[in-house]
C-alpha cells in the first residue's frame, strides 16, 4: 500500500495487488530501460513488507492476484519470499496466484529445489525480459547474460513448473539486416526456451539512456515503423514453440497484434501485412512509449 518511486507492471497484471518487495532493479543497467533510473536498489524491510500485507487486506478485502515489484522480486533470499507468499496466502484465502518479474541472474542464483520451492508456495508466474537471442545484441545492452545463460535461467523457471512469459524487444538491433538476425537468433532462442506467453515490445527511445546518447550521436539508427513489423513478421514466421501465447500489443508497438500460436500465425502475418500496405493504422511515433 506504500510505494516508493514510479511502479511498473506488466499490462496483464492490471487487476493485481501491486506489492512493492524490491525497491528499483538489482541490474539497472540495461542501455535501452530508465524505469528504474531513479531507484537506488534495496530490499525492503520484512516488517515493512507484512505491514503493507495487513493494510491491503484491510483496504481491498480479499483479493485473488498479487504481483511483486519492483524489478526482480527472485533476488530476494529464497526463505525471504516464502515468507512473504505464506502472508499473502494467509491475508488472502482467495489468492489465485502470484507473479514477478524475474532477472536472469537472480534465477541463476537460485536451485531447481528453491524455485520448486517458490512455485508450490504459490509463485505461480515469472516475467522474464528476454529482450533478444542474440549474444552480441546482449552484450551490447548490458544485459548480464549471454543466450546460453538467458535459455538457461527461462529453462529453470519452466521446470520448476511457473508460468513463464518473456518479454522480447523488436528494434533493438537497429536496421538492416541485423533486424532480421535479431528476429531469427530470438526466435531460435524461444524455441528451445519454451514458454507459454510471449509478449513482442517494440524498441522507443528513451532519454537519459545510453542507447537514447547513441541515437542522438548517430551511433544507433532506429528501425522504421515498416522494418519493425517486417521484424516482427520473421519472429512470427519463425517461432515454432506451441502452444504459444503471443501478444504485441504493448503501447510501444506499433500495429496491436494478438493471438494464439499456432493457429492464429497466418492472420497475424495478415494483419502485418496489411499494416505494410497502408490498410491498417499504425501507431504514430509521437504516442508510442517504452
Ligand atoms: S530492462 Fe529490466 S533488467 Fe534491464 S535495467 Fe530495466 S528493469 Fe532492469
Amino acid at each position: 500500500m506504500r510505494y516508493e518511486g514510479t511502479i511498473y507492471r506488466p499490462p496483464g497484471e492490471w487487476r493485481s495487488y501491486l506489492l512493492q518487495v524490491t525497491v528499483g532493479c538489482s541490474h539497472n543497467t540495461c542501455t535501452f530501460c530508465n524505469m528504474y533510473k531513479d531507484k537506488r536498489f534495496h530490499i525492503r524491510p520484512m516488517d515493512e513488507i507484512l505491514e503493507d500485507i495487513r493494510m491491503a487486506r484491510r483496504y481491498y478485502g480479499d483479493v485473488r492476484r498479487v504481483f511483486l515489484c519492483d524489478g526482480d522480486a527472485i533476488v530476494m533470499k529464497t526463505e525471504d519470499l516464502l515468507t512473504i507468499l505464506k502472508a499473502l496466502h494467509d491475508a488472502f484465502p482467495s489468492l489465485e496466484r502470484v507473479t514477478t518479474y524475474a532477472g536472469p541472474l537472480s534465477t541463476l542464483s537460485k536451485t531447481p529445489q528453491e524455485l520448486e520451492a517458490l512455485r508450490r508456495a504459490g509463485l505461480a508466474r515469472a516475467y522474464l525480459g528476454v529482450e533478444t537471442g542474440s549474444d552480441a545484441l546482449l552484450a551490447a545492452i548490458h544485459k548480464g547474460v549471454d543466450a546460453r545463460q538467458m535459455l538457461r535461467a527461462g529453462e529453470m523457471l519452466r521446470q520448476a513448473g511457473m508460468d513463464l512469459w518473456v518479454m522480447v524487444l523488436i528494434g533493438l538491433a537497429g536496421r538492416g539486416e541485423p533486424s532480421r538476425r535479431h528476429a531469427e537468433d530470438t526466435a531460435a532462442l524461444i524455441n528451445r526456451m519454451k514458454p507459454r506467453h510471449l509478449s513482442a515490445l517494440t524498441y522507443t527511445s528513451v532519454p537519459d539512456t545510453p542507447m537514447y546518447e547513441d541515437i542522438l550521436a548517430g551511433r544507433f539508427v532506429p528501425v522504421t515503423p515498416a522494418e519493425a513489423l517486417e521484424e516482427t513478421r520473421v519472429l512470427l514466421e519463425k517461432l515454432t514453440v506451441e502452444p504459444l501465447h503471443f501478444t504485441s500489443d504493448h503501447p510501444s508497438n506499433y500495429v496491436t497484434l494478438k493471438g494464439g500460436l499456432p493457429e492464429d500465425r497466418s492472420a497475424l502475418l495478415g494483419q502485418i501485412d496489411a499494416a505494410l500496405r497502408g490498410e491498417r493504422p499504425v501507431r504514430s511515433e509521437r504516442s508510442r512509449v517504452l
